[in-house]
Parts: structure tokens; sequence; C-alpha cells
């Protein structure tokens, strides 16, 4: 498997080097709002382990980061008013995935409303930071 490139756009933002709207961030995992949003609210959640994606990434980080990627589906919903979401999880070139640390897509949803296709346009640096906001107090009061 090709090893994981400490130059990917998340290792940056999760160094610092790259600036994002954070939901939530503990010692083992960063949420923030992806920038071109394929539904209002689209959430990113990673590992600060380097995983590339879910094939290489260790079971135990996996199992934390699936609790979170969990919290971050309901403040999401509940956040935006949803009524539902949709994980998405792509792995290597031929699975769909375009950044190479592993991530889960969170996407809040509503009855009878499509998904964006990808590649969406970027959102508004305003709305994801509104967004944001209401995630956090959302997350904050699960
Ligand atoms: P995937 O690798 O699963 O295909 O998707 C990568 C996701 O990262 C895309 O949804 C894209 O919009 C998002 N993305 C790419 N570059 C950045 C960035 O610099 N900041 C943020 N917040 N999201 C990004």
């Amino acid at each position: 498997m090709t090893p994981y490139d400490t130059q990917n756009i998340f290792a940056k933002i999760l160094r610092g080097e790259i600036p994002c709207h954070r939901v939530h961030e503990d010692d083992q995992t960063l949420a923030f709002m992806d920038i071109m949003p394929r539904a209002p609210g689209h959430c990113l959640v990673i590992p600060k382990w380097p995983a590339r994606n879910l094939l290489d990434c260790d079971p135990d980080v996996l199992a934390g980061l699936i609790v979170q990627v969990q919290r971050i589906a309901k403040a999401a919903k509940q956040a935006l008013g949803a009524d539902g979401v949709t994980l998405q999880q792509f792995s290597e070139s031929a699975g769909g995935q375009e950044v190479f640390h592993l991530h889960f897509h969170v996407l809040p949803r509503w009855d009878g409303v499509m998904m964006h296709r990808h590649p969406a346009p970027k959102a508004e640096m305003q709305t994801l930071a509104e967004q944001a906001e209401k995630i956090r107090a959302a997350l904050a009061a699960l």
C-alpha cells in the first residue's frame, strides 16, 4: 500500500498550517466543515493518527473515530434541522478518495433533497462559520 503522505491537505490542517472551521477537537480526533459541501452542514471527521484511509488505520483508532462520527452526525442533524444523515468514506482513488488522510464525510440530509454532485462549489466562509458554531452548540448539548 502507498505510504502515508505527510503533505496531504488534512495533515496540514492538523498541523495548523491551513485553517479550517472546527466543529470538534480532542486528543484523537478533529472534525471540521468541508469547504465544498455537498449538503449544508457537511463535516469531515478525521483521526490525528496518520492513516491514509480505512484500509491502513489501526483498528483501535478506527473504533474511537467512529464514536466521534456518531456524535458529529447527531449534532449536525440536530443543528441543521435535518431529517437524516448520510455517511461517506472513500478509500484509494478507485474508491473515490481525493485527500489521502482517513476521513468520514457526515452529510445532513432532508427528505426529497438530493446531495450536490461532486465537485460542489466552495462555500461562503461566513456560512461555514455559522454552521460550525451551531454544530458545536448542539455537540455541547448532547
Ligand atoms: P474525498 O477524499 O473523500 O473524495 O474528499 C475530500 C474532501 O475534502 C472533499 O469533500 C473536499 O471538498 C474536501 N476538501 C478538500 N480540500 C479541503 C480543504 O482545504 N479544507 C476543507 N475543509 N475541506 C477540503
